[in-house]
């Protein structure tokens, strides 16, 4: 990390974060017990509490963050609706103004004008940079300020994430013959403190923790233990390298519930245009890293160079195949069936050709792992 000077030109204190923030954890500490001691366990309450922390996390990660911060996919109005008011149930502040800051963060990242700046400190990063005035803020950005139910939620939003985060599940522990005062505590109070620190280390622990797969041009990081305590945001070099995808983890295997939500939401038609980095790209960029980081600790760059560019253009060649392959497809006219087998086993072949060059590229490199862990 480079050093830059802490809190430059800091602004004056927002007290109602710094008492918020500060007093939640202690109560929920406090009182969750004691409610438990007086009036028993309650499985009941223990099971609102996993469906609101997993519903209010889906709010913040695919609302907030990846709808209307990086518009990554179009959301039907009921969905936006169920973001807002849901979503200021997590106490994360507005839409307005967290999407404002995450924009900034994404373009400055690092940098002085980095809202939670990780060079200002691992705390200040994870929530401190919440306890001053920014004087780097801009204005809010229009489309945001020209959509009525952000500007609405923007107006009034301490009542209504007073209504959502505490007396609704309050009111809905009660309606299910549970404890109000129970639902205000443990899916109200304690779900809020966890979820507010689940995002908070997407700010602070994913730019610290884990590997930069994509590039260390800015310090984001991947990491799967991150990307669990995080609803799938752990993937953050990825995120801050194509941050228009709507995945962060973009192999099937990859930790991100908040990528098979909006992906189920496009299968019963409530999400469209859910948009993607080029898989080239993608790959690109990682081949750029690793032989980045190899020739930096010796291995011949000649050699690097040469077993990169087979698999890019395997790729290259696999990826027009591809292209002809659906064209003759959607040809009409092209009745031969004799013709469409050759391209799929053209095609075939080269998806060899290509695991075959990159299989020649992981065994370059696990023979590289292997002689600087000889060497250190
Ligand atoms: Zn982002
Ligand atoms: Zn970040």
């Amino acid at each position: 990390m480079s050093e830059i000077p802490a809190n430059p030109g800091r602004g004056r204190p927002i007290w109602h974060n710094i008492i918020f923030m500060s007093v939640t954890p202690v109560l929920a500490a406090i009182l969750v017990p004691l409610h438990i001691y007086y009036y028993g366990n309650s499985w009941g309450l223990w099971a609102m509490f996993a469906v609101f922390f997993a519903v209010n996390n889906m709010t913040i990660t695919s609302g907030y963050h990846r709808y209307f911060s990086h518009l990554s996919y179009e959301a039907h109005p009921l969905v936006q609706f169920f973001y807002i008011f849901i979503g200021a149930g997590a106490f994360q502040g507005t839409v307005l103004q967290w999407c404002t800051d995450h924009r900034r963060h994404h373009r400055k990242v690092d940098g002085v004008e980095d809202p939670y700046s990780i060079n200002k400190g691992f705390w200040y990063a994870h929530m401190t940079w919440m306890f001053h005035v920014d004087p780097h803020a801009g204005p809010y950005p229009k489309d945001l300020t020209s959509n009525r139910l952000i500007m609405f939620q923007h107006n009034y939003y301490v009542w209504i994430a007073a209504f959502m985060g505490f007396i609704m599940p309050g009111l809905i522990a009660w309606a299910l013959g549970l404890s109000f005062w129970g639902g205000v505590l443990i899916p109200g109070l304690l779900r809020i403190v966890l979820t507010q620190h689940s995002t908070f280390l997407i700010n602070s622990a994913a730019h610290c923790f884990g590997k930069q797969t994509y590039t260390d041009k800015h310090s984001a990081r991947d990491s799967l233990i991150m990307a669990f305590l995080t609803f799938g945001e752990g993937y953050h070099n990825f995120h801050h390298s194509f941050q228009l995808d709507y995945r962060n983890g973009t192999r099937w295997f990859h930790w991100d519930p908040t990528k098979w939500w909006i992906k189920g939401l496009s299968l019963v038609g409530l999400a469209t245009k859910l948009k993607e980095a080029p898989r080239e790209e993608i790959l690109k960029a990682r081949l750029a890293m690793e032989e980045r980081q190899m020739i930096s600790t010796g291995a011949c760059a000649t050699r690097t160079a040469q077993l990169k560019q087979q698999i890019v253009e395997a790729q290259n060649k696999l990826k027009a195949l591809r292209i002809s392959y659906l064209n003759a497809k959607r040809d009409l006219s092209l009745k031969s069936d004799e013709v469409k087998r050759k391209m799929r086993l053209d095609m075939r072949l080269a998806k060899l050709e290509f695991k075959t060059a990159y299989g020649q590229w992981r065994a370059f490199r696990r023979q590289w792992k292997r002689s600087t862990a000889a060497a250190s």
